[in-house]
């Protein structure tokens, strides 16, 4: 048998990846029982989406409410969510205009879909910002099918005027979709607010969920005869997913995991604190800077740490001295090798954690 893992059981883990995926006791206990293969399928009429034992048509509804879309479908992952609109909306060959801090499967779903990407410009180092209106003129200059804003990078951490964007592609006439992956879920985000046409969302990411890969695509009532299209032989099967996407134990995770995300989206302006405290506190170790924007306002973030590299050029284990040294501390998460810079995320972990964890850093400075 594998080895069992036990990183979010005996360390603390700074994974950016992970942190938001975390799951609760509630969760772990209901994928178990809902391991096997298409075990939510038992009462199925044809498409996971409107399946009521267990209750898989009343979450989506609730998530439509919590995220101000007018329809929410499963997906596998955020990447397919994005898919599944770029396919359905832009013309063949047409144009996606998105930041070029996106996620590298924005560019492989758009390649996919037949597509040619377009960029807006962040605002280079060291914040490397996206700046809502530079989409009007990119918009202007490019004449895109969709627009795709990245809500919060994963490289900076960096949060983006989702609402500014969505006005000026309302004015433009332009459909929008929001890229939640690194927001939805730890966030309120209000789509009544923002008015993107979509949202695509990570469960795995950002919404507590295991058991699997889940994504979430909100969709707004203009685009969802388009974008929710059935087949034509099929008449349950919507298209742009294959018919039936994420079911079975990462359906039923999330099922467990939405109460618990509700509540903690109200935490959000603590884990924002937390998450600037721990940063002013790495930017007091010689030499170390922030890579995005400051004062931070996401639990992602990344260092460029030049103290580090200096003593993996002298040190016996090299490159791996810090991942070591945090690991025989208990702390998890960086990558192995890493030490010129680095990502974190502080979500989830409190105060007491993150001192710890801050600690940990500063004696790391000093081998
Ligand atoms: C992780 C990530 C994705 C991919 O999410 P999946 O749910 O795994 O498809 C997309 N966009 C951003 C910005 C991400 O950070």
């Amino acid at each position: 048998m594998t080895e069992l893992r036990v990183v979010e059981e005996d360390f603390i883990n700074l994974n950016p990846l992970q942190t938001g995926g975390r799951t609760t006791p509630d969760v772990r206990k209901a994928v178990n029982s809902f391991i096997d293969g298409y075990s939510v399928c038992d009462w199925c009429l044809g498409d996971v989406n409107t399946i009521k034992n267990p209750d898989i048509q009343g979450l989506r509804d609730d998530i439509g409410k919590f995220l101000g879309a007018d329809e929410v479908i499963l997906t596998n992952g955020c990447r397919e969510a994005k898919y599944a609109v770029m396919q359905a909306v832009c013309k063949k060959g047409g144009k996606v205009l998105a930041d070029v801090n996106r996620h590298y499967s924005t560019d492989v779903a758009a390649e996919l879909a037949g597509l040619k990407m377009e960029f807006v410009q962040n605002s280079g180092s060291p914040e490397f910002k996206i700046r809502a209106e530079d989409y009007a003129k990119r918009i202007d200059e490019v004449s895109p099918d969709l627009v795709l804003l990245t809500h919060v990078d994963g490289n900076y951490g960096n949060v983006a005027d989702a609402a500014k964007v969505g006005a000026i592609c309302r004015k433009k006439g332009v459909p929008f979709i929001l890229n939640a992956a690194y927001s939805a879920g730890r966030m309120l985000v209000d789509n009544k607010k923002i008015r993107a046409d979509f949202i695509a969302c990570s469960g795995h990411k950002s919404w507590a969920v295991g058991g699997g890969n889940i994504g979430l695509l909100g969709v707004n009532n203009d685009f969802k005869d388009k974008v929710l299209k059935r087949s034509s032989e099929y008449k349950n099967k919507i298209l742009g997913i294959l018919g039936c996407s994420a079911r079975g134990s990462s359906a039923v995770a999330l099922l467990n995991s939405f109460p618990s995300v509700k509540k903690r989206v109200k935490d959000w302006g603590k884990e924002v604190k937390n998450a600037q405290w721990f940063a002013n506190k790495m930017l007091s170790i010689n030499g170390v800077e922030l890579i995005g924007e400051n004062p931070h306002q996401h639990d992602l973030m990344q260092f460029s740490t030049p103290v580090f590299y200096e003593i993996s050029q002298k040190h016996k284990k090299k490159g791996y001295f810090l991942y070591k040294f945090l690991e025989e501390k208990g702390v998890r998460g960086l990558k192995a090798g890493r030490t010129k810079n680095f990502k974190v995320s502080t979500y989830g972990l409190g105060m007491e954690k993150l001192k710890y964890v801050f600690e940990v850093f500063r004696e790391a400075a000093k081998l």
